[in-house]
């Protein structure tokens, strides 16, 4: 799952970075809303994270200017106070949820995964193909009930897959929304995870597509 994070409290937005990263999200961050508005609008991101008070412009015009152009990304925004005219605003623009600073690591990330299942893409909460299964809240995955330990790499490249099962999925597209740093990955790289993929879940699973990309088999 891509992330935008915006956020210009640099060490918050580090170590909400690292600790997004190390939980299997792929996270961009921009440092003020002009910047967060643009990724915003050509960054297909799964989810953003607003700040309220930012530079240049604020999170709640952030928001409003998604979603007068019709996108409907889902948007937790981040509260600088316990105002609660603060968070009533931030719905009232068209967040999707809000949290009040300081905030629990944890709390985020809980709020993160709800938003992220009640998402306009109606995404089921536990994903399946054949005898596989990935539960995205307790980050589990089985093979005929038989639970199978995944690096967070191999988690976050079988959850983009069983998101969108019988499409054929381009190896750019799976740099850009599962490694964290596409332009010095190696694309082989994804032919190696797809290899550990098939070799943890069956050879079947994922099926190569020659000279497009791969399809997980439904
Ligand atoms: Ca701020």
């Amino acid at each position: 799952m891509r992330l935008l994070l915006v956020e210009d409290e640099r060490r918050l937005a580090h170590a909400l970075r690292r600790g997004l990263t190390g939980d299997g999200f792929v996270v961009e961050v921009a440092g003020d809303g002009v910047t967060g508005l643009e990724l915003a609008r050509h960054g297909d991101f799964d989810a953003v994270v607003l700040d309220v008070m930012l530079p240049r412009l604020s999170g709640f015009e952030v928001v409003q200017a998604l979603r007068s152009e019709e996108n409907w990304v889902p948007v937790l925004m981040l509260s600088a106070r316990a105002g609660e005219r603060d968070q009533a605003d931030g719905l009232d623009y068209g967040a999707d949820d809000y949290l009040t600073k300081p905030f629990s690591y944890v709390v985020l990330l809980a709020r993160l995964r709800a938003l992220l299942r009640r998402s306009p893409q109606a995404r089921p909460a536990v994903l399946t193909a054949g005898d596989v299964r990935l539960d995205p809240s307790t980050r589990q995955v089985t093979v005929d009930g038989v639970a199978v330990a995944l690096t967070p790499r191999e988690f976050g490249l079988l959850e983009y897959l069983l998101r969108r099962p019988g499409r054929v999925v381009t190896k750019i597209e799976l740099l850009d929304h599962v490694w964290d740093a596409p332009d010095d990955v190696n694309p082989n790289a994804v032919e190696v995870y797809v290899g550990y993929l098939r070799r943890k879940l069956g050879r079947r699973l994922v099926e190569t597509v020659r000279g497009a990309g791969y399809r997980l088999e439904t």
